[in-house]
């Protein structure tokens, strides 16, 4: 086993990340490699939780632009991430590894209901814990959700995976010199509202003192390098 700087650590995945080159929905190349990444380091002796984000198939905003109440819409984008939930369980669970998908929203034929203690001993006993529904309540996002768990579980670390090296100054997919910030204050992306997370769940982190490091998810061996200390991305403390 490898030293490690994060031995426990929260790994947030957006719902895009999941479609891969698409649009909408799952995209069985994306997801296959995105679990081997996580079987690496779990394999290496970390203990992970993942937050699964729905933005791929459902989210409540765009359902409330349409005229749908918006906590009607915010529930369809909590079932959409236990679709989400499932498919990568079931990703992970091909791959050898013992997990449990614990939901927000009571779903007890599909997945545990999602209790804080029952989480920590999955995480002791070397399980993925994947953390489903978000936070249970609209309004709210998955990523205020890993947040939340993050601390809960006691995780040392917010793990934001991305499709780009880390935080930049703007959009790098659409401006080649934007600037990639390798350090940042929570206060900094709050001011600058840099696009890291939401404000809320930036708030949570500063808060209780939980970095946050993103970092691009189809880096081969990227989870690995962060969970180790190595400097990838962008790292958000204090
Ligand atoms: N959502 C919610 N409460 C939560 C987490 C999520 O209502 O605690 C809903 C919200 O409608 C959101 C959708 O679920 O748009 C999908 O989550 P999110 O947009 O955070 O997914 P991501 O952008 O990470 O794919």
């Amino acid at each position: 086993m490898t030293r490690m700087k994060y031995e426990r650590v929260l790994l947030k995945l957006s719902g895009e990340a999941l479609a891969g080159p698409y649009n909408f929905g799952i995209d069985p190349t994306t997801i296959k490699v995105i679990s081997q990444e996580i079987v690496d380091v779990v394999e290496q002796g970390a203990e992970v939780a993942l937050v699964i984000g729905g933005g791929n198939i459902f989210r409540g905003v765009s359902g409330s632009a349409k005229g749908m109440e918006r906590s009607a819409a915010d529930y369809m984008g909590m079932m959409a991430t236990v679709m989400n939930a499932v498919a990568v369980q079931d990703n992970l669970e091909k791959l050898g590894l013992s997990t449990r998908v614990m939901s927000a929203i009571t779903m007890r034929e599909v997945a545990e209901p999602y209790i804080r203690r029952r989480a920590i001993r999955h995480l002791e006993k070397g399980r993925v814990v994947i953390c489903a529904a978000g936070t249970g309540n609209p309004y709210f996002t998955t990523d205020t959700a890993a947040a939340l768990r993050a601390m809960e579980l006691g995780a040392q670390a917010l793990l934001k995976a991305t499709r780009v090296a880390g935080v930049y100054d703007k959009d790098p997919e659409q401006f080649p010199e934007a600037h990639l910030y390798k350090t940042l204050t929570y206060i900094q992306v709050l001011q600058e509202k840099l696009r890291v997370m939401d404000s809320a769940a930036i708030s949570l982190c500063m808060d209780n003192d939980l970095p946050i490091i993103v970092f691009d998810l189809f880096e081969k061996g990227n989870i690995q390098r962060v969970t180790a200390g190595e400097a990838v991305g962008t790292l958000v403390q204090g």
